[in-house]
């Protein structure tokens, strides 16, 4: 006994024990409970399928998404490669030039203390 049992239809508080709710008379089986608490735990089954369900989905996502990633990367790399390249080469004849300047300079200055030497 204490039980209570709140009415569907009205939503009076009554003893678990009645059949029938006493203020609309609402049938009441100790059976509706049973069946109502499997229909809840269907619907958990249903729900833990959907997130296993959408698990999966989100692995297949992360994957490709990870493969994507990989595939930028590959190309990033490439392409900073290629970059590397072309301005290691363009460095190279650039300390090239500047090696020739360099010399030109020196040559220059040199002559210019050879002349204030001279004077
Ligand atoms: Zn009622």
């Amino acid at each position: 006994m204490g039980q209570k049992i709140i009415c569907r239809s009205c939503a009076a508080e009554f003893d678990a024990d009645l059949v029938r709710c006493p203020f609309c008379g609402t049938a009441y089986a100790p059976g509706e409970e049973k069946e109502y608490m499997g229909k809840l735990d269907g619907i958990r089954e249903d729900l833990h399928q959907e997130i296993g369900r959408s698990d999966k989905h989100v692995g297949k996502g992360v994957g490709s998404t990870v493969r994507t990633i990989v595939i930028v990367i590959i190309v990033l790399l490439m392409i900073v490669f290629g970059v590397l390249w072309l301005s290691g080469k363009e460095e190279r004849s650039r300390s090239d030039r500047k090696k020739q300047e360099f010399l030109q300079n020196q040559g220059i200055t040199t002559e210019q203390e050879v002349e204030t030497d001279g004077m």
